[in-house]
């Protein structure tokens, strides 16, 4: 038999839509099964027909339970893909959170529609929430370190890699070629997960790495947390933190409890308002009471039987009305809430009621990504686009980037550096100008031959 092929069916010249099918003879892997998200020209690569008769895929390897690297999954199932999927435990719990919240998502759209275009709008949904739970049940749970045989002679070894609960890297031994795939790659620096581990001493044949950050050295945050929380807090508005209800929360609440208590920054109530958030945040606070792998060992020993993620005055808004609540309330609060880049969610309403008032601040602290309004408020955008309506933009904006789980340029290079000469190196998961930056560093200071992979294009495994 020749040998195995590569086959790129997303986050190819861009960051979303992670797919990546590994051939070898009539076997079929695919790692990650993600959506597109963005701009309209990106997400509409969800409406295509998956290019690759699902119902022929062996299996699903899936190395965390980001929207953008397992949102496709429900949609694979329901078109004819039986095979296992296999991920970490709190991979699949947390997946299970995710794509309910897709699902319902996608429904609420079809119901909102015009009589006229119900039918229409029914069908563009991807899958629903019976979907989900049938794509839930072909859900395998893998020990992390544990190198184990998923089909024959197809090994799996997953690896953490300190992005969020649950995240991995990945080996793949298949058709006598060793590939590895980044996943999401975490820094070293977050407050209570362990990882990345370093790549394996073993000979690796193939590196698909991510590059979200491929452009850029996070090294001095703009401004600091704390800083940012005393200067608005001496506003004497409120605060709005949009941020991802998976990982992002859970950190911003630990950073605010110790801050908190260690009186860096006067205590204020703290209010989070997403309903997905409330469910990940129970994962979190079992992994930490558990002292499970993906947790830093000291951080497990100093939180038993403690809230790490209790700021003291501190409340979660469930349902829609106590959402709307916020917006009345007089007292000087923070507000968390998603979606992170303000794209949409229940963090619209909050911007469209903060961003007139000059004494508010917004404080970002993620990734904004093209066409996002957290970019245009990044910006320094003057007003903003929301439910129909120019709002002004009073409010003070503040850019904390000190919160990154993805590795930057210099921390992607030496964590590869680690690998002893692959044959081949596929640079995903970023935007065209990150690709090009890892490419040339990957090439120049470790001798590489690193190739931008394009979207749908096989290449075989040298
Ligand atoms: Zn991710």
């Amino acid at each position: 038999m020749s040998n195995p092929t590569i086959q790129f069916l997303g986050a190819a010249e861009t960051v979303t839509g992670s797919r990546f099918l590994v051939t070898y003879g009539d076997v079929r892997v695919l790692v990650d099964c993600g959506m597109f998200q963005g701009e309209p020209e990106i997400s509409a690569h969800n409406d295509e027909k998956f290019p690759i008769q699902e119902s022929s895929i062996n299996a699903l390897v899936l190395t965390h339970a980001h929207l953008d690297h397992c949102g496709y999954i429900p949609a694979l199932v329901k078109n004819g893909f039986t095979g296992p999927v296999f991920s970490t435990h709190y991979t699949q719990v947390i997946a299970e959170v995710v794509l309910r919240d897709s699902a319902h998502l996608q429904m609420q759209k079809a119901q909102y529609a015009e009589p006229q275009l119900k039918a229409m709008a029914d069908a563009a949904a991807l899958y629903n929430e019976v979907d989900v739970e049938r794509a839930m049940k072909q859900f395998k749970a893998v020990e992390i370190h544990q190198r184990i045989e998923i089909l024959p002679q197809v090994f799996l070894t997953f690896y953490a890699s300190g992005h969020i609960l649950g995240a991995t890297f990945v080996v793949l031994e298949i058709g006598g070629k060793t590939l590895l795939f980044t996943g999401d790659l975490g820094r070293g620096s977050h407050p209570f997960l362990s990882g990345p581990d370093l790549p394996p001493a073993v000979k690796i044949d193939v590196v698909v790495t991510e590059s979200t950050y491929g452009d850029r050295e996070h090294e001095t945050p703009i401004t600091d947390f704390a800083d940012a929380l005393n200067q608005a807090i001496a506003r004497g508005g409120s605060i709005l933190i949009p941020a991802f209800a998976v990982d992002r929360t859970e950190e911003i609440l630990f950073e605010l409890r110790r801050l908190f208590e260690a009186r860096l920054v006067k205590s204020i109530p703290v209010y989070i308002d997403s309903p997905m958030a409330e469910k990940v945040l129970v994962y979190y606070k079992e992994a930490i009471e558990e002292g499970r792998i993906d947790i830093q060992p000291e951080i497990a020993a100093q939180f038993k039987g403690v809230d790490p993620f209790d700021p003291g005055k501190f409340r979660i808004m469930t349902t829609v009305d106590e959402s709307k609540l916020l917006n009345d309330m007089s007292e000087q609060s923070i507000i968390v809430s998603a979606s992170g880049m303000a794209t949409g969610g229940r963090v619209t309403y909050h911007l469209e009621s903060m961003l007139p008032e000059p004494t508010n601040t917004i404080i970002l602290v993620g990734f904004q990504a093209k066409g996002s309004r957290g970019l245009q408020l990044q910006q320094g955008a003057q007003k903003l686009h929301i439910h129909g309506n120019w709002v002004p933009v009073l409010a003070t904006i503040a850019d904390v980037q000190s919160f990154s789980v993805h590795a930057d340029q210099r921390e992607i290079v030496r964590w590869l550096s680690h690998i002893d000469h692959p044959a081949q190196a596929f640079i995903v998961h970023g935007e065209r100008e990150s690709q090009e930056a890892i490419a040339a560093k990957l090439n120049s200071e470790l001798g590489w031959k690193a190739t931008i992979p394009e979207l749908s294009k096989i290449y075989e495994i040298e």
